[in-house]
């Protein structure tokens, strides 16, 4: 496909007009790591030089780079058709897709709304949990309440739940009333733990003194994604999804979980509501769900909530809320071809066969200098690193970059390098990273 490209992936004459999303754009543009093309585990960049893909692109490229099917499938579906609107008007893709979709969801989450993101997916998700309590007659249930260092993407819904300081403080528009639960990063009993840790299901009963104090008439829903992911994979001790299941659905209390990374295979399962045996109300999702070639969400909802904006007169719409893009064809179509690849070469579960290794590898840097924690689960996985005294984030971003510079591809939060390879790894990529990332860790003191 490379030999006919219309748009060279030359390094570009000018880079001063696009402003760049969560990027210190003035560092940046010193000295840009531009990518230029993409196949299988690995980036090529401008120079030539091949770069390890350690993120799965920005944890989306489930199975890999430069799947044909998928570019065959959209290409296809462009020059059949290439959009019909999904407003009173329909096209057979989404209903297939969805179909397609429910039957790896969890049992019960048999609805699915198509968005173009995960930002877009978490405010829907946070329409229809307010929405459904107004449309059983109880509308006094407004109130929304997520986590500390929670991330559900960057629309006024989603920093609102949100708890990441930096995403929301410059912008003093927010929701009313949200409360936040205590996060979950324990580094006093937790670190170094393998898989999920032990301590910690109690914080889950914060929710508790929550419902105390705004009384559970007054609160539609709790969103928190499985393992914090942006945040710099932050885990669910054990029992504590369970025991925030447990609540919400003593109280009437819509559970939300935004799988936005988790979702797709992630964790070892389709998603981490059946990796870890709790099922939400409400599932949001994207990334993944395309393999990152054509943006795309999906809202997974179950019966109960879908079936209560069904009772109305038949003439008038259930839901007033959509995007132009809600289930485009040719999005659709990626993301059926993507499925196809997912299932067809077990990738939804590889995670749980390459667990352990990945596990074991990364728990090798336990020793290396600054290393205060490791945490890992499915194929994700973090290592954290002490800050540098009145510098915090700066031995973080040195990591991330002098890896990009050594030929592997991380992500950093502050002081976090967090990994998640595409699903399609064998163990000789993940020794590749690992012993890059060793050697960057040992220099950057
Ligand atoms: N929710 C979660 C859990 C995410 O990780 C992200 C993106 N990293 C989002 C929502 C937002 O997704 P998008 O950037 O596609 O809007």
């Amino acid at each position: 496909m490379s030999s006919d490209r219309i748009y060279p992936a030359q390094r570009p004459e000018s880079m001063d007009a696009f402003w760049m999303p969560f990027t210190a754009n003035r560092q940046y543009k010193q000295r840009p790591r531009l990518l230029a093309s993409a196949e299988g585990m690995y980036y090529v960049d401008v120079d030539g030089r091949q770069v390890l893909d350690g993120t799965a692109g920005l944890w989306c490229c489930n199975a890999g780079h430069g799947r044909r099917e998928i570019a065959e499938a959209v290409s296809t579906q462009i020059q059949q058709m290439d959009f019909a609107p999904t407003f009173q008007m329909g096209h057979p893709l989404p209903f297939t897709l969805a179909e397609r979709l429910v039957e790896i969801a969890p049992a019960g989450l048999n609805r699915v709304f198509f968005t173009n993101s995960g930002s877009e997916s978490v405010d829907t998700a946070l329409k229809i949990a307010l929405a459904y309590h107004r449309a059983r007659g109880d509308s006094s249930r407004t109130r929304l309440i997520g986590r500390e260092l929670g991330y559900h993407g960057v629309g006024f819904g989603g920093i609102s739940v949100g708890g990441m300081a930096n995403n929301r403080k410059a912008f003093s528009a927010q929701l009313p009333g949200v409360d936040h639960l205590p996060h979950t990063l324990d580094l006093g009993r937790n670190a170094f733990t393998r898989g999920l840790p032990q301590h910690g299901a109690e914080l889950a009963d914060s929710l508790e003194r929550m419902i105390q104090l705004h009384g559970a008439e007054n609160i539609a829903a709790v969103i928190v994604e499985p393992l914090s992911g942006s945040a710099g994979v932050i885990l669910p001790p054990l029992g504590y999804l369970q025991r925030l299941r447990e609540i919400t659905r003593a109280h009437g209390i819509l559970l939300i979980f935004d799988e936005v990374i988790t979702g797709y295979g992630r964790v070892g399962e389709p998603f981490a509501a059946q990796r870890w045996g709790v099922t939400p109300d409400i599932i949001t999702t994207a990334k993944g769900l395309t393999n990152g070639a054509i943006p795309m969400g999906a809202v997974f909802v179950s019966d109960a909530i879908h079936d209560a904006f069904m009772h109305g007169p038949d003439n008038l719409i259930e839901f007033f809320h959509g995007y132009t893009y809600s289930g485009h064809p040719v999005a659709a179509a990626a993301a059926l071809a993507t499925l196809d690849i997912y299932q067809r070469d077990g990738l939804l579960t590889r995670a749980q066969d390459l667990e352990q290794y990945w596990e074991d590898a990364l728990h090798s840097l336990g020793d290396h200098p600054n290393v205060i924690d490791i945490r890992n689960t499915g194929l994700v996985g973090a290592v954290h690193l002490a800050s540098r005294d009145g510098a915090p984030g700066t031995r973080g971003y040195d990591v991330f970059e002098e890896c990009f510079w050594q030929g592997a591809m991380v992500r950093c939060t502050g002081d976090i390098i967090a990994m998640s390879p595409p699903l399609i790894a064998e163990k000789e990529h993940i020794d590749q990273l690992i012993e890059i990332l060793g050697r960057v860790i040992n220099k950057a003191n």
